[in-house]
């Protein structure tokens, strides 16, 4: 199977970590120059990148950059460019008060398009393919990180954004769609649809399924593959690093290529933030090694994986993570947005003047996600008051809804009726494992 760029992504190891080290001098040199917050870090510390880089493992000495740090730069803090360079912007999903802005320069674009057509190259992507683009077009990254990469290959490209799956499968028909881009979630959705429809999902001409966004199962994977007769990879994306691109799988499905030439990685112990011996599962830490705009310096991703050594029969000498077992922090992943279950409290004190009692409840049907809060009445809080509950209840759906991007059915429940356990209710319960 072809490589996309076989000097970058077959080098060897030697070669690699010396290219790796001077990218990364030349990033710390820059954020130290141009970025307030990162020349603070390392003057607390001491720390000159010219005179103490001198390995690879030095990075260590430096403080971690967490999501908090980017949404407290918002917008544009962290950039290490005038705007004027800065040529594209995007946002990243979550629940922070700001959200997390990205930019990228002329050159960072083509950094993402390259490493985005390596990646649809590794999961068997030609010019000969016609792709369909299901992920969100516009602040997101998903839609047209994908879309830029797969331009580069030389596909045709559909487009379509997320949505109107009947839509989705007439196109998919119509258009002759070989490839189709979606969340594993998604691509169920879909396979739904065409036996709805009654449309034989062999006479389609898919062949591959990109899937992203959202951890998965093997046991998601084979039916991805059994129902739509495709092959289907994993791969991992994250706006604050770059967007779709950062790794992904080869046709070998065993375990996603981490464009190292481009981004170093390490995986730490969740709480204590201590490097982990290889191959341990820990959290993904990431540093940028040639991003213009905003480069990003052991930025921890709250994502847990764990760093497969093992050489890949594909020829790729790119290190693989394993799939994302999930989330270390207090982030839950519900239709691909990042929620911190606590800040929908703060949005329903800011509502009903108090924090009620409540619990956030995702559930899957149909291949889709769904998010419940439950939330228990108090004197404060919908009691005895229909009317007044009905017009409170709407009101938090829609905030909700403008605060996470998605929306949820609002469910009241009597005083004491969630389980507590020690006292305490689980802001979060997950009933997805179907
Ligand atoms: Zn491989």
């Amino acid at each position: 199977m072809p490589i996309w760029e076989p000097e970058s992504e077959s080098m060897s190891r030697d070669e690699l970590e010396q290219l790796q080290l001077e990218r990364l001098q030349a990033t710390l040199n820059r954020v130290y120059r141009n970025v307030s917050f990162y020349r603070r870090r390392f003057k607390e510390i001491d720390f000159r990148p010219e005179d103490d880089l001198t390995e690879l493992g030095d990075i260590r000495r430096l403080p971690f950059t967490t999501s908090q740090n980017v949404s407290d730069s918002y917008p544009y803090e962290m950039f290490a460019v005038p705007l004027r360079e800065v040529v594209r912007v995007h946002t990243s999903s979550g629940t922070m008060n700001n959200p997390r802005v990205v930019g990228y320069t002329r050159q960072d674009l083509k950094t993402w398009s390259t490493i985005v057509a390596r990646i649809l190259t590794a999961a068997g992507v030609t010019q000969d393919d016609v792709i369909q683009v299901t992920f969100a077009y516009g602040l997101l990254t998903g839609g047209l990180g994908i879309h830029y990469g797969a331009e580069r290959i030389g596909a045709s490209v559909l487009p379509t954004s997320v949505g109107r799956t009947e839509r989705q499968i007439k196109i998919m028909q119509d258009f002759r769609t070989t490839v189709l881009c979606s969340t594993p979630s998604y691509a169920l959705v879909i396979a739904d649809g065409v036996e709805e429809m009654k449309i034989d999902p062999k006479t389609l001409p898919l062949r591959y399924c990109i899937c992203a966004g959202e951890p998965w199962t093997d046991a998601m994977r084979r039916e991805i593959e059994e129902r739509l007769f495709v092959k289907a990879t994993d791969n991992y994306g994250i706006s604050e690093i770059m967007g779709p691109g950062v790794a992904g799988e080869c046709l070998e499905q065993n375990g996603m290529h981490l464009q190292e030439d481009h981004f170093f990685a390490e995986i730490v112990h969740p709480e204590t933030g201590q490097a982990l011996e290889p191959g341990k599962e820990g959290e993904l830490v990431l540093t940028t090694l040639t991003k213009e705009a905003f480069p990003v310096i052991r930025y921890r991703t709250g994502d847990l994986c764990r760093i497969l050594e093992e050489p890949c029969p594909c020829g790729r000498t790119l290190r693989r993570i394993s799939r994302i077992r999930g989330r270390c922090d207090n982030v839950v992943v519900i239709k691909g947005i990042n929620i911190i279950p606590g800040r929908i409290g703060d949005i329903l004190e800011q509502i009903g003047g108090e924090r009620p009692v409540y619990q956030l409840v995702a559930t899957r049907r149909q291949h889709r996600d769904h998010l419940e809060i439950w939330i228990e009445v108090s004197e404060r809080f919908f009691y005895d008051k229909m009317r007044e509950q009905r017009v409170l209840v709407e009101i938090m759906g829609k905030k909700i809804t403008n605060f996470i991007g998605i929306t949820p059915r609002v469910k009241l429940v009597e005083r004491g009726s969630l389980k507590r356990e020690n006292g305490e209710v689980a802001l979060f319960v997950d009933r997805r494992k179907d």
